[in-house]
């Protein structure tokens, strides 16, 4: 067998052959593995270097390895262990999350990691990533308050709110409201509002870890307000109104709104908490069920309480904004401390108020019949049927409002090579197709999208040329 240029160059010599140490018995010299390149000749190789910059050396090593070991297996030539470790390094990210297209038509899909960033939440999580003023005043030189440009863009915002507080995320944002706010007391929640956020998180359990006791009022359909104002009394540490953002109860029903709450609320001295979820900062026209952060606050809601990645648009991100002495007292609580935003997202959240509306909402207000014409575009390039399909807000908020929209129905055996191809793409499956719908899919990113159908319809192909229909990637 003849070598090339670098494999000669990186080939063991004799003492590589000693550092295999397994040599067989007949013939050492004419052993192909002796041929295997060695470790650390690879780690220098100046093409191994350049393709794995990302990748520590911890990392290259098990690569490697695993490569030289198919060479000793006798799967590969020795001659071919160069190529292989390139192939895959090229193959393994630093990280493992890999992007997706999302082409389910659900917006905020929190197993799809909720919002896409903006291009300017983007740009500012990259610039804020090293040393950056989070905490400090280059002015004076001296300390200054935690993300002051978050707080003030979303004053800015929302300008009913006196002042704001981002932690990690809602469920963060919650913990923190009922542990400073309701401390030991009852902190008084509607039975019609005890819900779950998913994958099994319960608020009521959130809440009740912190200390304080639930005192639950009314039924799962119908609470009123003198269900509120007589459970209100020297215990009482908060009121707290959580919007059921996945889920809705129709028919019998009736709740007691924010406004209503106020007065017996001051009355009493208890602040009044509403857990909005979504995110929306001002009514939605798209969403006319859906509550706001502003409009709960003019109601006279002491506080609320909103996630930053479902319809606001931006990185994951608990927010609180109310009454300046409310938002002093969670400041100061030691939870605080554990709970609190790290630059990237600070940095993310802010440009994304401060920035051109963020992707959710271009895909909330996407024009059906704009969808359409991209849908049937794409149809011409890689064929299926162009079908009505109603995209949804999904986890965010809005439930069961369905978005008007179309999709590409395609051969139901797509999905997995799909979601398995580079980029990723997730659709839907219905009645024995895989629908394709563009409403979440960037108009830049239409192309690729067709190139990974292509892509996914050849290995399907390949599958059912080497006589076996599993998918073999993984
Ligand atoms: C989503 C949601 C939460 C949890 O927020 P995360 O950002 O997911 O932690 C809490 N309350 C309501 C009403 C929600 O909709």
């Amino acid at each position: 067998m003849e070598s090339s240029g670098p494999v000669e160059d990186l080939a063991s010599d004799s003492e590589g052959a000693g550092a295999l140490g397994s040599a067989p018995p007949g013939g050492r010299d004419s052993d192909p593995r002796r041929r295997i390149p060695r470790t650390d000749h690879l780690l220098e190789h100046p093409r191994v270097t350049a393709a794995g910059a990302a990748l520590g050396p911890q990392v290259l090593r098990g690569i490697i390895r695993a490569v030289q070991d198919r060479a000793r297996a006798g799967q590969i030539a020795p001659e071919e262990v160069l190529e292989q470790v390139l192939a895959a390094i090229g193959d393994r990210p630093a990280a493992s999350l890999r992007p997706v297209l999302n082409a389910t038509g659900v917006i905020v899909h929190t197993n799809l990691g909720r919002a896409p960033l903006s291009d300017a939440a983007r740009q500012a999580m990259l610039e804020a990533s090293g040393y950056t003023d989070v905490e400090f005043d280059l002015g004076t030189g001296a300390r200054a308050r935690r993300g002051a440009g978050a707080r003030s863009a979303l004053l800015a915002a929302c300008p009913e709110a006196e002042d704001a507080l981002v932690v990690n995320n809602g469920a963060a944002a919650l913990l923190l409201a009922t542990a400073a706010l309701g401390g030991r007391g009852e902190i008084i929640i509607s039975r019609g509002e005890l819900i779950e956020i998913g994958a099994g998180f319960r608020l009521p359990d959130l809440i009740a870890s912190t200390g304080a006791r639930i005192r639950e009022v009314g039924t799962t359909n119908r609470t009123h307000l003198a269900d509120y104002t007589r459970a209100l009394g020297p215990d009482t540490g908060a009121v707290l109104r959580i919007h059921t953002s996945n889920y809705r109860v129709i028919g019998f029903t009736s709740a007691v709104d924010v406004a209503e709450l106020t007065g017996p609320c001051r009355e009493s001295g208890v602040p009044l908490i509403a857990d909005l979820g979504s995110g929306l900062l001002g009514p939605e026209p798209r969403l006319p069920e859906e509550p706001d952060l502003g409009s709960a606050l003019r109601d006279g809601a002491d506080l609320v309480i909103a996630s930053g990645d479902k319809l606001l648009g931006g990185p994951q991100a608990g927010i609180l904004l109310g009454r300046t002495e409310m938002i002093a007292q969670l400041a100061r609580h030691p939870m605080a401390r554990a709970v609190r935003a790290d630059k990237l997202t600070l940095a993310a959240l802010e440009a994304t108020l401060t920035g051109p509306p963020p992707p959710v909402t271009g895909s909330l207000h996407a024009d059906a019949g704009h969808l359409r014409d991209r849908t049937e575009a794409l149809a011409q390039q890689i064929g299926g049927r162009v079908v009505p399909h109603d995209g949804r807000v999904g986890g965010g908020g809005g439930a069961e409002v369905p978005l008007p929209g179309w999709a590409l129905a395609l051969e139901e055996e797509l999905a997995a090579p799909l979601r398995t191809g580079d980029p990723a793409v997730v659709g839907t499956l219905r009645g024995g197709e895989l629908l394709l719908d563009l409403r979440c899919v960037p108009h830049t990113a239409q192309t690729q999208l067709a190139g990974a159908v292509e892509a996914a319809r050849e290995r399907l192909r390949e599958q059912s040329r080497s006589g076996h229909d599993g998918d073999d990637r993984r």
